[in-house]
């Protein structure tokens, strides 16, 4: 997931300056599950920017809709065609992605608006329900099959590859930061738990940072959307909701 924060009230307000009919998109996946652009947050945004003299018109996507994929987005877009045309700015309470996503299709559509973020994004962050760390800086070039599935280059301040840096703390420490564990205690710790001690002395050569040059594009076939939403209803189903 995409790890988040909303921007600071006076920041947003700031973009919004001179533009009064605002629509107000959100996300039903990773800001969601943050609490940065649900259904209920788009609900307060609305509430507070109407308090602010603007006029709103929400376009909340319901929890699991990503504002990132476009088969979905494009749907609510769609349904509210007249008030992108219509609106002087759209405020998304989305990762840059999911705005980036939206922005195009309206691109695409000649629906040309200014956007403004609500949101930063914060990395590839996992755990929930209440807690996510940052676990994977998307480099490309997955090494974990040989550091015990704990990555080195997001673990480590270093992003030392090949074992510590010597500052590790007697207790195990970072020591550029005492409350967390160094990567490589932890690695250590775990490849001996898993039998897998030998790697510890396998040489991890220089990482390919080619494969994280900006922007990485992908092509894939399109999903049958009704063949996995489907399989999503029996998920919900079984669980009486
Ligand atoms: S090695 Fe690269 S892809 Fe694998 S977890 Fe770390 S940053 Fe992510
Ligand atoms: S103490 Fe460990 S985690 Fe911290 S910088 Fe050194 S090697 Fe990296």
């Amino acid at each position: 997931m995409m790890g988040q924060d909303q921007k600071p009230l006076e920041e947003i307000l700031d973009s919004l300056e001179g533009k009064e009919k605002i629509v107000l998109m959100g996300c039903g996946g990773c800001s969601t599950i943050f609490h940065t652009g649900g259904v209920e947050e788009v609900g307060e945004m609305a509430e507070i920017l109407t308090g602010e003299g603007k006029k709103v018109k929400k376009v909340p996507l319901p929890f699991a809709v990503f504002a990132c994929y476009k088969p979905f987005s494009s749907m609510f877009v769609e349904e509210h065609k007249k008030d992108f045309e219509d609106c002087d700015a759209v405020l998304m309470m989305s990762c840059g992605d999911g705005l980036q996503t939206v922005r195009e299709i309206l691109d695409e559509m000649g629906i040309v608006k200014p956007f403004y973020p609500a949101v930063n994004a914060m990395g590839v962050s996992g755990g929930g329900p209440d807690k996510f760390i940052e676990k994977c800086r998307a480099c490309g070039e997955c090494i974990v099959g040989r550091t015990a599935g704990i990555c080195p280059l997001t673990e480590c301040p270093k992003g030392l590859l090949n074992g510590p840096c010597g500052g590790t703390r007697p207790d195990g420490k970072c020591e550029v930061d005492p409350d967390k564990d160094c990567a490589w205690y932890l690695i250590y710790k775990r490849l001996k738990e898993i039998g897998e001690l030998e790697k510890i002395m396998e040489f991890n050569g220089p990482h390919d940072w080619s494969k994280s040059v900006t922007p990485r594009t992908f092509e894939r076939e399109p999903l049958d959307l009704h063949k996995h939403l489907s399989r999503t209803k029996e998920v919900i189903e079984s669980l009486g909701i």
